[in-house]
């Protein structure tokens, strides 16, 4: 690893610079599904994991790119109703696509705030995000909404008055029940104003096999529980789902007719978007 200097930035091109506060010894969530992804922000000990959940769950990765697909089709969908600032919590690493793309080939002057407590995401966002004043990341948990809702990068730059985008996607299940994650996204929807969106997906334990892959994430990573349809539905309480509601993410307003039945990389992940009253 080379020196750090505070004005050197992670890019793929420099492949030689890391930032210091990268740590490659330890497993990260990000890295993690970055790995399931086919990326290439990710590390021996981060690919350790994947590849042994994909023993027991062969298309991790299907799985992981349907949770895309549907984050971008419910962006494109909050920003043709008009929604023009989004707040990304659990953001992970942006990709070749991300929430500030799809918004802003719609509406150029949407906002979005990215939202990752690993420092990863920080690091690669600064490269991707230099010349786009209309998006900013940070470094904040998720557990701690106060913190984000009152972050001087985020205040003045969303105006929580007006309908926001708030995107929980495939983050809720990095939460224990002994966190509260029903409570704590209550939270965050009643600082949203009226007229606001959420949309949340979530790991669905739907098949063996998805336990299986739990079961790896647990031991190997501490973080990635499976809950049933009723409990993904139970953190849109007090909002209008959307049409179809909370569904396995291929069924949620595709592009195109979705074979059935699903199959498992179909069926690992549920989710959908509602709508403040
Ligand atoms: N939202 C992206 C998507 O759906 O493509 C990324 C999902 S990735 C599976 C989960 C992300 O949540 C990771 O980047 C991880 O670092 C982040 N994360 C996990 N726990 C978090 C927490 N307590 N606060 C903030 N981010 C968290």
């Amino acid at each position: 690893m080379s020196e750090a200097s505070p004005e050197r930035i992670w890019t793929h091109q420099d492949p030689d610079y890391l930032p210091p506060e990268i740590d490659t010894s330890k497993p990260s969530i990000a890295r993690v599904y970055d790995a399931f992804l086919g990326g290439k922000d990710n590390f021996a000990v981060d690919r350790a994991i994947a590849t042994e959940g994909m023993k027991h769950f062969p298309d991790g990765g299907g799985g992981a790119r349907n949770n895309r697909a549907m984050l971008f089709r419910g962006v494109k969908f909050m920003t043709e109703q008009g929604i023009d600032q989004f707040l990304d919590v659990g953001s992970g690493l942006p990709t070749m696509d991300n929430t500030h793309s799809v918004a802003q080939r719609i509406n150029p002057d949407a906002r979005v705030v990215y939202v990752d407590n690993d420092p990863i995401v920080l690091a690669h966002a600064r490269a991707l995000l230099q010349t786009n004043d209309n998006t900013r990341v940070i470094t904040a948990d998720m557990r701690e909404p106060e913190a984000i809702f009152e972050h001087p990068k985020v205040r003045g730059f969303l105006d929580f008055s007006r309908p926001i985008g708030l995107l929980l996607v495939a983050v809720v299940h990095h939460l224990g029940d002994d966190e509260g994650p029903a409570e704590l996204v209550d939270t965050y929807k009643s600082r949203l104003a009226s007229g606001s969106y959420l949309q949340l997906t979530h790991f669905c334990s739907c098949a063996p096999e998805v336990r299986a892959l739990e079961g790896v994430l647990l031991s190997m990573l501490g973080t990635g529980r499976a809950r049933d349809l009723k409990e993904i539905t139970r953190f849109f309480d007090g909002l209008d789902l959307v049409e179809p509601g909370v569904v396995h993410l291929p069924e949620w307003r595709p592009d195109e007719p979705v074979r059935q039945p699903l199959d498992l990389a179909g069926n690992c992940i549920a989710g959908g978007v509602g709508r403040k009253p």
